[in-house]
């Protein structure tokens, strides 16, 4: 990735307010500069026109931009991007993952720490856009010897397919088809928290039977099982499941292990549990989207998880529309969402992260590097923690 020094580079700019006038002048050369949070609709028709898009980073806690540069990407954008702003060395790495081609160095930019961090790194702990393999990815092949049941292979084919044939379809078509895809092998998995109205009151559209898949920690806020409640009972959903650990009071005789090992505390309270009915299903719906950001920022729709395929089925939403989807369908909102959690897990390892600056998961495991709870990760990594623990 390339370095600029922004002086050397700085010249005017289309913006979203003035590019259709820009384009209208001169078809080629044009640059385009957006705000890190611009949604990538607004861009959609543009970008194929522009020779160069210079994405402006308000805050470097806030991964839209990243986001934004993953779905250029991902589309076909195969100008040049850059990064400008709030951005830090730390970075470095990641932008480029993103898609990103070069850095425009601010004024208090050190080259020098820029320099040293793009050369730092060997291996990579979440996916991005160069596609390569994570240091999951790695460690899950190499213990994996022997290949997932039910014929990887298969699922990869069909997840491939469905990707392909489904890929601009709506959340309703998805979803049906995936039904009709999978008869009596699909449920949904569901955290109940500040966004799952939206994906469960789609599935009451189309099957209200699905089973729902809700791993009860014992650890959840006061308001989060009464919120499941409420709307298995508004959406008629028949089927809800809460999937509970086993011989937890054993394993974590004090009730602290989300203190002293988070990743075994969810081995133990999410993995397991999950693990546990995993048989029983091929496809696993879930609520992740890619403005979540982090590890999230490149998920595909359907994908294959150890032997099983995924549905993200609102991979691709942005959060107005996730907005937009509650106020249509009036859904109930979960009680702490007004207290300024905006992802809501399980209350030790949650707090409010209401600036709007901040990826939507930033109150998750706060103040760690502890990202996922493992339910999304290979099986490897949690046989991986108790193995650790255990030596
Ligand atoms: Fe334990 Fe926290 Fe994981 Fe919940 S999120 S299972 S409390 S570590």
């Amino acid at each position: 990735m390339q370095l600029l020094d922004r002086a050397e580079t700085e010249e005017g700019f289309a913006t979203l307010e003035d590019i259709d006038v820009v384009l209208a002048e001169r078809s080629n050369g044009v640059t385009l500069r957006v705000p890190g949070e611009t949604e990538f609709r607004l861009l959609e028709d543009y970008a194929p026109r522009v020779e160069r898009i210079v994405v402006t980073f308000k805050a470097f806690r806030d991964g839209r931009g990243l986001t934004l540069a993953t779905r250029l990407r991902e589309r076909g954008y195969t100008g040049r991007l850059e990064a400008e702003g709030d951005v830090l060395p730390d970075q470095a790495i990641h932008l480029s993952r993103c898609g990103f081609d070069a850095v425009r160095l601010g004024e208090t930019a050190v080259r020098a720490e820029w320099e040293r961090a793009l050369q730092a790194f060997s291996a990579v702990y979440q996916p991005a856009t160069d596609g390569a393999p994570t240091v999951w990815a790695l460690r899950a092949r190499r213990l994996q010897s022997v290949p997932p049941s039910g014929g990887g292979d298969t699922l990869e084919a069909k997840a491939k397919a469905l990707n392909e044939e489904l890929r601009d379809g709506d959340a309703a078509t998805i979803l049906k088809r995936t039904l009709e895809a999978f008869p009596g092998r699909v449920a949904v998995l569901s955290s109940f928290g500040a966004e799952a109205a939206v994906p469960l009151h789609l599935v009451a559209q189309t099957a209200p039977d699905t089973p729902v898949l809700f791993l009860d920690t014992d650890r959840h806020f006061g308001q989060t099982l009464p919120y499941r409640d409420e709307l298995a009972s508004r959406f008629g959903l028949t089927d809800v499941r809460s999937l509970k650990p086993e011989n937890a009071q054993a394993a974590d005789p004090k009730g602290d292990l989300w203190r002293t090992d988070a990743d075994l505390c969810c081995t133990l309270r999410k993995v397991k549990p999950l693990a546990a009915v995993k048989p029983q299903f091929d496809v696993l719906i879930t609520g992740r989207k890619r403005f979540h950001g982090a590890g999230r920022m490149r998920l595909p729709l359907f994908e294959v998880l150890d032997g099983q395929i995924r549905l993200n089925l609102l991979a691709n939403w942005s959060p107005a529309e996730v907005e937009a989807y509650f106020e249509t369908h009036a859904l109930p909102r979960h009680p702490l969402v007004q207290a300024g959690y905006r992802s809501i897990g399980c209350w030790p390892c949650t707090q409010p992260s209401a600036d709007a600056a901040e990826d939507v998961r930033a109150g998750r495991w706060a103040g760690s590097e502890k990202v996922e709870c493992g339910i999304h990760l290979p099986a490897a990594w949690a046989a991986e923690t108790e193995r650790r623990i255990a030596s």
